[in-house]
């Protein structure tokens, strides 16, 4: 029976002990292999006097030894939490104090950072480094491995025991530690395997990073299924077309940004990708140009996936056709799909009471996959999670047929003059012009309507900002255009993809200066 992580494991090396569990650059690593030793890293852990539950914490780009951290949790029920290997080393230091792990592993081009950060963490006994060698004041890896007993996991968790501390991107503000149990990641796993119809001669390709929950996710739904995953230490888009041919992937994840760049890649369209049947997508809107394009090419299913760190999966959009050109189909296109067979969604106002479909509210979800809580934050556990149903933060509507659409994160929702403004349909409405190529939207503060809409734009070629706006008013309601836009050489970006609009409410969010400051 499978009711911990772990039992996938030790299932997978039991059935198909010599099938590939991962190909990562030239490692090519058994389901046996891997989890032998995971088995003797859980017992190296254990030696250290580390025990169910307690944490573990591990800074490191998408590497093998990674995933043998996570598997040894997953054996032998330590709480495994991972660090954002992009945020400024005060950002790494908040959590690695808001979860104190007992052991900190990191990837050997982090060890600058880890040096600066080690004399404040008092609770981190052991650092363990890897993938280069390690400095004085750390064990190597591999020697710390052939410390542990390869015989037998030293404990075992509990369904109910959490085995993920992941903190969420920190869009809208500093991350969160979510709690997520074996339970319900072994429901995202089932989720995952079940609509990707993952079956065991599959090969699935992750690169986006493993410490997010997106890539994480669907590794467990291929692992459950015996299948392969194929996994890149980082994005390169050469690198994800080549792979697909030669190591003939059938499934893909990237962030819709990602798919944009794979599209360019020259000489794709003589590539033969002809293995792959699935492109999963998610984390952020996918512009509607680039998904056409993609369906043309990649596919030919796409597989929109919603949800968060702290719910799971929510909800899934299956596009097997190209579209047919009708504004039902068209429209279709935009949704981010029905809810997942676990979940039910309800869309309600500030108070909590159900609105009808069409009309946009927060997002509610009630599911097997939620989270246990936030670690450490009781209050906004409390604010989050009531009744059994999720406020994720979102705004979205459902149509007659139960698809979602998102709107906007509340955070992002700009109020002017009184009027609810979603800062992703102004979005949509600059990108579909010819020389936008990227653009974010953001309220900014003014006396008078209370906020205005400013956008940043990435243009590729000279246009003007009046242009831009005439432009907007024929897609959307005057009173929704840009009153100002900078333009700017790039976005800010999360590593999920997202625009990372914190900072660019920072760089870019200064009232506008009043006629009477420039007389
Ligand atoms: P924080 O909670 O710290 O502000 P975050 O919400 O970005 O950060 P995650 O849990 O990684 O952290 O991301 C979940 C969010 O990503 C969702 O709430 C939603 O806003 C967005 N998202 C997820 N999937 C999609 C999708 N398919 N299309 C558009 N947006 C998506
Ligand atoms: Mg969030």
């Amino acid at each position: 029976m499978i009711d911990t992580l772990g039992d996938i494991l030790r299932n997978n090396a039991y059935k198909f002990p010599d099938e590939l569990a991962w190909v990562i650059g030239e490692d090519r690593i058994s389901f046996r292999q891997h989890h032998d030793r995971a088995q003797q890293l859980a017992s190296a852990v254990y030696n250290l006097g580390v025990r169910r539950q307690d944490r573990i914490s591990v800074l490191s780009q998408n590497t093998r030894e990674f995933m043998e951290i996570y598997s040894a949790g997953e054996l032998a029920g330590y709480i495994v939490t991972t660090v954002n290997f992009r945020l400024a080393p005060p950002e790494m230091a908040y959590i690695l104090k808001d979860s104190t792990p007992r052991v900190l592993f990191f990837e050997g081009r982090y060890t600058e950072t880890v040096e600066q950060l080690r004399h404040d963490q008092p609770h981190i006994e052991t650092y363990v480094c890897f993938g280069a060698e390690a400095p004085d004041w750390a064990l190597s890896y591999e020697d710390f491995l052939a410390s542990g007993d390869p015989s037998g996991a030293p404990s075992r968790p509990m369904p109910d025991d959490i085995m993920h501390l992941i903190y969420t991107s920190g869009t809208t503000g500093r991350p969160k530690g979510v709690m997520r149990t074996h339970r319900a990641e072994i429901n995202v796993a089932q989720l995952m395997a079940t609509e990707l119809g993952v079956i065991v001669s599959d090969r699935m390709q992750l690169m986006m990073p493993v410490f997010h929950v997106g890539s994480r996710f669907l590794q467990l739904g291929a692992h459950l299924r015996g299948a392969t995953v194929v996994f890149h230490y980082d994005f390169k888009p050469e690198e994800v077309v080549a792979t697909i041919e030669r190591e003939r992937i059938t499934m893909t994840h990237l962030a819709p940004t990602m798919v944009q760049a794979v599209l360019s890649v020259p000489g794709i369209e003589t590539t033969d990708l002809s293995s792959l049947h699935t492109l999963c997508y998610s984390a952020a809107p996918m512009p509607g140009p680039v998904l056409r394009r993609g369906l043309e090419l990649l596919g030919p299913v796409f597989l929109q996936l919603y949800g968060m760190t702290e719910g799971g999966g929510t909800t899934l959009h299956k596009r097997q056709h190209k579209p047919d050109g009708t504004a039902q189909d068209l429209k279709r296109l935009t949704s981010i799909g029905q809810a997942a067979p676990n979940v039910d969604i309800r869309i309600a106002d500030d108070e909590g009471n159900e609105l009808p479909v069409n009309q946009p509210g927060e997002i509610l979800t009630r599911t097997t996959t939620h989270m246990a809580g936030y670690w450490n934050n009781s209050p906004a556990t409390i604010a989050a999670l009531r009744d059994g149903w999720y406020r994720t933060g979102d705004l979205g509507y459902l149509d007659e047929e139960g698809f979602l659409y998102l709107v906007d994160r509340k955070k992002d929702m700009i109020i002017s003059g009184g009027e609810n403004i979603y800062s992703r349909e102004v979005e949509e409405a600059l990108a579909s012009h010819p020389a936008v190529l990227d653009a974010a939207v953001i309220g900014v503060k003014d006396e008078y309507w209370g906020e205005t809409v400013r956008a940043v734009v990435v243009a590729s070629e000279a246009v003007e900002e009046a242009e831009l706006i005439a432009h907007c008013k024929t897609q959307i309601a005057s009173y929704k255009k840009p009153k100002s836009i900078i333009f700017v050489d790039e976005l800010p970006r999360l590593p999920s993809g997202k625009i990372n609009k914190t900072i660019l409410r920072e760089v870019h969010g200064a009232p506008a200066p009043k006629a009477s400051d420039n007389a």
